[in-house]
């Protein structure tokens, strides 16, 4: 079978189809083996695909809530999809648990058409927004509803089943209670082992944190990819919440308007988002406007046929770009920041390093951003002039907003900044997520 993923330029990356798809499923036990990435352990490109979207289209009359959505999850991987309110997560949820079918295209299981296939037979444990837990069956029994269609796997009764898996989402002991008498957070871990109870391939979890406090949530959050880690069990969890997505997540598929605008690791996603919507989407983000400028307008001092020399003394190049009245220094090639790794959005932009589509050329278009943290006081190259129009104080770090140019900057600081100040970037920094050729070839959003 062929897999397919989706980046953010809309190709397929044919490397997936020269995948050797006859290894050993991924289990957490075998990390740092050929199927993993050894950093993070997570499912690497060789792992079996367990879910897949090809062309994946749903309508309801004239809205496409999701809209040729192609992608694949694998086996084992913890796969989080993103996005603001109303851009298909549920849907996307609803057609792989099989409440809805697809208007067009197919899903997959382990390569097999699903199609026709009722929720019941999916081998999926769906977890809701709201617990929906049964008021008046105990927490034992409420767990014991999820083995209505099934015998408990492996042999055990239904109570060791049960125990077990109150066990397993560290709520031991609280089979006989009332679900009233717990928390909100227990009683989504609740939810959770009802989902588990039959052993499915695939679990499925809809915003489960959205009716939690903050702290709540963090916390939960870290339970969830526990639980999820020690069964090594596939899981396509749902959020608007794009901090929730990228800290659980092995791979984060980002959508816009029902369709997958990129699929990546989450630090793939943070520092290489594919397109200006997934930079300001994920985190915080400065975005600059700006028309490649000729050569040799970065200050002689920092640049020489395009070469320049950063603040730790490394060589790299550089592409000139004007913006506003200013011209800065954009890094363009070279050593890329990170291995694009085997995902999509990356890898369309990596051969030009930094997100360029193509080489630069005087005139062309290029929006790219610079996050917060990296707009530094005390950076000597790329210096804008900006007014400090106000700061918040959120305890690690103070917010500060700026105004450069008729523009909105914000930059993290350690102390409160005022008045007028000076910051500047790292070239390498400074990430591309639109470039438009001026001859009107190339464009990478
Ligand atoms: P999300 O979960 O990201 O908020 P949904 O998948 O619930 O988004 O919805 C995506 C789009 O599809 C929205 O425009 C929503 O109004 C529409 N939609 C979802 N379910 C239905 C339905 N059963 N009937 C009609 N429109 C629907
Ligand atoms: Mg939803």
């Amino acid at each position: 079978m062929r897999s397919v993923t989706t980046d953010g330029s809309g190709a397929r990356d044919d490397r997936e189809a020269h995948d050797d798809r006859d290894g050993a499923p991924y289990s957490p036990e075998a990390s740092g083996d050929a199927t993993t990435d050894g950093e993070f352990g997570r499912p690497g490109p060789n792992v079996p695909t367990a879910v897949e979207f090809d062309g994946v289209t749903k309508r309801y009359g004239e809205t496409a809530a999701v809209d040729s959505v192609d992608l694949a999850v694998r086996e084992g991987e913890f796969f989080t999809v993103v996005g603001p309110s109303g851009c298909g997560k549920t849907t996307m949820l609803r057609l792989v648990a099989g409440f809805e079918a697809p208007t067009d295209g197919r899903v997959r299981f382990g390569g097999s058409d699903v199609s026709g296939v009722p929720p019941e037979a999916r081998d999926v444990g769906v977890v809701f927004q709201n617990y929906a837990l049964f008021p008046h069956l105990t927490v034992g029994e409420n767990v014991g509803y999820g083995l209505r269609f099934s015998a408990p796997p492996g042999g055990v009764s239904r109570e060791e089943r049960i125990d077990a898996l109150l066990e397993l989402v560290d709520l031991p002991g609280t089979s006989g209670r009332d679900p009233d008498s717990l928390s909100g957070g227990q009683r989504q871990r609740v939810a959770i082992a009802r989902a588990l109870a039959p052993g499915p391939d695939v679990l499925l979890l809809d915003e489960p944190m959205s009716a939690l406090d903050a702290r709540l949530r963090e916390r939960l959050r870290l339970q969830v990819r526990s639980i999820q880690r020690s069964l090594g069990i596939t899981t396509v969890y749902v959020t608007h919440d794009q901090e929730e997505a990228l800290s659980v997540s092995d791979r984060v598929a980002v959508m816009r308007d029902g369709s997958v605008v990129q699929v990546a690791p989450p630090r793939t996603v943070y520092r290489r988002p594919a397109s200006r919507f997934v930079a300001e989407f994920v985190g915080d983000n400065n975005v600059f406007e700006g028309v490649v400028a000729a050569r040799g307008t970065v200050s002689a001092a920092e640049s020489e046929g395009g070469e320049t020399v950063n603040d730790d003394g490394d060589e790299q190049r550089v592409v000139p770009v004007a913006v506003h009245d200013t011209t800065l220094a954009i890094g363009f090639g070279g050593g890329s920041p990170e291995r694009a790794d085997d995902e999509g959005a990356a890898t369309a932009t990596d051969a030009h390093g930094t997100g360029w589509s193509s080489t630069p050329r005087a005139g062309d278009r290029v929006v790219f951003c610079v996050r917060p943290q990296h707009l530094q006081v005390d950076r000597a190259q790329n210096r804008l002039r900006a007014d400090v129009e106000g700061a918040e104080f959120l305890g690690e770090t103070t917010r500060v907003h700026l105004t450069w140019s008729g523009q909105q900057l914000v930059l993290s600081a350690e102390e409160p900044l005022a008045g007028a100040v000076t910051v500047g970037f790292d070239p390498r920094d400074a990430h591309v997520v639109e470039h438009t050729a001026t001859d009107g070839g190339a464009d990478t959003s």
